[in-house]
């Protein structure tokens, strides 16, 4: 039997009321593309665009081309003259085309292609590859985005993590994103994404997931935050409030890169300030991590008088609180520490005591979800989002940011297609 690309086409993308009419291979400005003409069925009505039910037909409107799936590597083309139907209900509008989405001039098939590449090429490739624009895959991705969204449930969400992730330069209100993540351990994902890390951001986040998710949730995992926590408990206040773990110990290993900046500016030039050199990133890891040399070097400076050796030890300390199980000794604990680190006159680190003492309950309830509260998701999440935003100095807007952030990390579900073309 000779193999036609009709044959082909008819066989993974029949559409019900269309017909192939013709294939041909032509060479447009240098470049070979491929045409496929579509033609109307003849005995069957087009179809309303807005209620789907067939209508009498009006008028034709001027051919228009949608671009396919590349065949051979080959640019190929759908064409097609599209009518115009009097619909009973909705008056005179063009007819349901199944292979078009609105005024995109690309197949639902090809922007689902093009989308599913895009989770694992950056966008400038995916178009390169491809032989399409950089444009084109965009907004196949913001379609095969906003079709997941609009289909995704929500149901069994019961712990989500809330956090606010610095993206590009600068430290302006804009260079901060809101995000709301799924971090139950049967389900971890995206849910939101919003602009800065205001109260409005946060309610206008809750708003979108909806009343019925939000008066479920059993836990809400977020750093010390104020406006974050002020809309927590407004909103959910049914669940228990967790203060994640990892954001605690970012905090110490902040206030302990400022007391070891602020000794090596003391110590400038001094026989002593040798010690500090190159220490950061071996002082922000944990002990067991540093190995060789650099463990000496570490030893030496754990062992001297130095402030910054106070400040590592009380980090370190800090550490324990996480073996209790009972909040009672949990909480006994924190007491201790927070009144070695009072005692320590390092004034970075007295601020995190305060911290965490203003924000004790939070830092119990931790104790009290006994251990029903992930605590590396939230920070996975967040790494996850990093590998995107980075690989994002080719999106332009905060827009398209937005949904390549969905688009890799919120598991939406695909629109379904009779041919898998990749
Ligand atoms: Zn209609």
């Amino acid at each position: 039997m000779q193999l036609e690309v009709k044959t082909v086409l008819n066989r993974i993308q029949h559409f019900v009321g269309f017909v192939y009419q013709d294939i041909r291979m032509r060479n447009h400005q240098g470049q070979l593309q491929v045409e496929v003409t579509l033609e109307a069925h003849r005995g069957i009505d087009a179809k309303c665009s807005e209620c789907r039910r067939p209508a009498p037909g009006y008028d034709r409107l001027p051919e228009r081309r949608w671009l396919f799936v590349p065949l051979w590597g080959i640019a190929t083309w759908f064409r097609y003259a599209p009518r115009r139907v009097a619909c009973p209900q909705h008056g005179v509008v063009v007819e349901h085309i199944p292979w078009s989405q609105g005024k995109r001039p690309i197949t639902t098939t090809m922007m689902g292609f093009l989308a599913r590449w895009a989770r694992h090429l950056s966008w400038r490739q995916t178009a390169r590859a491809f032989h399409t624009s950089w444009e084109a895959v965009y907004r196949s991705v913001e379609w095969f985005v906003q079709w997941g969204l609009a289909h995704r449930k929500l149901e069994g969400v019961q712990s989500i993590g809330v956090d606010e992730i610095h993206w590009g330069k600068g430290k302006r209100a804009d260079n901060f994103l809101t995000v709301i993540y799924q971090i139950d351990s049967h389900c971890r994902r995206l849910l939101w994404v919003g602009r800065r890390r205001t109260q409005t951001t946060l309610r206008r986040g809750l708003a979108a997931l909806g009343t019925e998710v939000v008066s479920g949730l059993r836990f809400v995992c977020s750093d010390m935050w104020q406006p974050y926590l002020k809309v927590i408990a407004a909103k959910a206040s049914q669940a228990i409030h967790v203060v994640d773990r990892f954001h605690i110990a970012m905090h110490l290993n902040q206030a302990l890169d400022q007391v070891r900046r602020a000794e090596s500016g003391r110590l400038h030039g001094r026989p002593l300030a040798k010690r500090l050199k190159k220490m950061r990133w071996h002082l922000l890891k944990r002990r067991s991590r540093v190995r060789g040399k650099a463990r000496q070097k570490l030893d030496a400076l754990l062992a001297s008088k130095l402030a910054t050796a106070r400040a590592w030890n009380l980090k370190e300390t800090f550490d324990y609180i996480w073996h209790y199980k009972s909040v009672i000794w949990a909480g006994a604990f924190l007491d201790y520490w927070c009144g070695l680190a009072v005692r320590s006159r390092l004034a970075p680190m007295k601020k995190v005591a305060r911290m965490l003492r203003k924000h004790e309950e939070l830092l119990l309830n931790w104790f009290r979800a006994k251990g029903e509260v992930s605590s590396g998701a939230v920070e996975g999440l967040n790494n996850k989002i990093r590998v995107v935003t980075r690989r994002s100095y080719g999106f332009r807007t905060y827009d398209a940011m937005e949904i390549a952030l969905y688009h890799t990390l919120g598991r939406l579900p695909e629109p379904e297609s009779p041919h898998k073309f990749c």
